[in-house]
C-alpha cells in the first residue's frame, strides 16, 4: 500500500548523512547512491545512535539483549493449551549434585548456583512488570509440537551487534527454570533436542518511553526506543511520527515522546524519581541501570 502511494524501498545501509547550515541535505548509502533530501527519519532500532552520530547527535538510549527458544516438544510434555506462565519469584535452578560440583569449580559458571531473578515465562511477548498470567499460549495450534521459552537473565545494557551473541547455555538454563512450573520438562534435562534460539534487543530510554518527533537538526526525525512493545505500538507511533513530518495537527500527548523533553528541568526532576519503567518513585532507591549506563557513557564522552 505504501508503494501504491509512491514509496520506493531501497535495500541498502545508510553510511553517512550530510548536514549543512543546521539542516539535513543528503543520505549516503553503501551501494554508492547518494539520496539528496531535506527529510530523514532515524528508525534504526538498536542502531538509532549510530545514525544519530552521523549528524553529531547523541541519544539517551541503551539496549538489552533478549533471547528466546523454540522447542520442538517431541516428548509431548507441554499441554497444548498451556496458558502463558510467568514465574515471578527468584529461584534456584535444579542442578544435580554432580553438576553443582562441576559448576562450583569453574568461576565463570558459579553464578548458575546463585539465586536467579524472576521472569521465566513461555511466550515471545516480554513486557517488563506485567502482572502474571495475562495471556499466552504454546506456539502454534493444537497439532503443533512447538513451545516457546523466554528468559531475560542478563538485563545489563549491551552494545548491539548482529548477528546477536547467543549463549549456548541459555536453552538448558531456561529449561531448568521453566521446569519449576512445568515439571514435565524435566525429561529434557541434559538432553534437549535440536531447537531454535533467536532474539534481539530492547532499545530503551532511561524511563522506557519512546522517542518520536524532530531531532535538533532541521529535517531530521526519530522514531525509536520502542523497547519490548514496538510491534504493539507501531501503528500509533508511526501515526505520531507522520504528523510531525507532515506538519499535521499533533495530539496533546505528543510532547511526552519528544527528545527535547530531557531539556526541561521539571521533567528531569520527575525522571530522578521514576524507576526504569517510568513509574512512581523507585522503592528501593536504586538508580535504574539504564540511567547509570547513560551517565557512564556521558562521562566517557
Ligand atoms: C525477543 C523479542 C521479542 C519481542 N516481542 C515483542 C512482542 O511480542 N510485541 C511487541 O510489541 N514487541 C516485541 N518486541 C519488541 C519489538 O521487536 C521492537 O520494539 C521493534 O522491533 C522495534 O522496532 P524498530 O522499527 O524501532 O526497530 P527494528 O525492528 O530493529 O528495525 C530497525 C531497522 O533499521 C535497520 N537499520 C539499522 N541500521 C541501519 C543502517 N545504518 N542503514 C539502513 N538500515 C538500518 C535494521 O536493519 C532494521 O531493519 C520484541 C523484541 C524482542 C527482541
Amino acid at each position: 500500500r505504501a508503494r501504491e502511494h509512491g514509496v520506493r524501498l531501497v535495500n541498502a545501509r545508510v553510511e553517512k548523512i550530510d548536514t549543512h547550515g543546521g539542516r539535513v541535505r543528503a543520505v549516503h548509502l553503501n551501494n554508492g547512491v547518494i539520496v539528496e533530501t531535506d527529510v530523514v527519519v532515524n528508525a534504526a532500532g538498536p542502531f538509532v545512535n549510530d545514525i544519530a552520530r552521523m549528524m553529531n547527535l547523541e541519544l539517551p538510549v541503551y539496549s538489552e539483549l533478549h533471547t528466546k527458544i523454540i522447542l520442538r516438544d517431541v516428548l509431548g510434555v507441554t499441554p497444548r493449551d498451556t496458558p502463558l506462565l510467568v514465574w515471578l519469584d527468584p529461584q534456584y535452578l535444579p542442578w544435580s549434585e554432580e553438576e553443582r560440583a562441576i559448576f562450583a569449580e569453574e568461576a565463570e559458571t558459579r553464578w548458575l548456583l546463585q539465586e536467579l531473578p524472576p521472569g521465566v515465562h513461555e511466550t515471545r511477548w516480554l513486557l517488563q512488570e506485567l502482572p502474571p498470567g495475562v495471556h499466552g499460549r504454546s506456539e502454534g495450534g493444537a497439532a503443533s509440537p512447538y513451545f516457546l521459552l523466554q528468559w531475560t537473565i542478563h538485563l545489563d545494557p549491551v552494545a548491539p551487534t548482529y548477528p546477536i551473541p547467543l549463549d549456548p547455555q541459555f536453552p538448558e538454563i531456561t529449561l531448568r527454570a521453566l521446569a519449576t512450573m512445568l515439571p514435565g520438562l524435566i525429561k529434557y534435562f541434559g538432553r534437549l533436542p535440536s531447537l531454535v534460539m533467536d532474539g534481539g534487543y530492547y532499545t530503551k530510554t532511561p524511563e522506557n518511553r519512546p522517542l518520536i518527533g524532530p531531532l535538533p537538526i532541521k529535517g531530521a526525525y526519530i522514531i525509536g526506543a520502542l523497547s519490548g512493545f514496538g510491534m504493539m505500538s507501531s501503528a500509533a507511533a508511526g501515526d505520531l511520527l507522520a504528523a510531525h513530518v507532515t506538519g499535521a495537527k499533533l495530539p496533546d500527548y505528543a510532547p511526552a515522546f519528544l527528545l527535547s523533553r530531557y531539556d526541561d528541568p521539571a521533567y528531569q526532576k520527575l525522571l530522578a524519581q521514576w524507576n526504569q519503567n517510568g513509574r512512581g518513585a523507585a522503592r528501593n532507591k536504586e538508580k535504574p541501570k539504564g540511567v547509570l549506563f547513560l551517565r557512564q557513557a556521558a562521562n566517557r564522552v
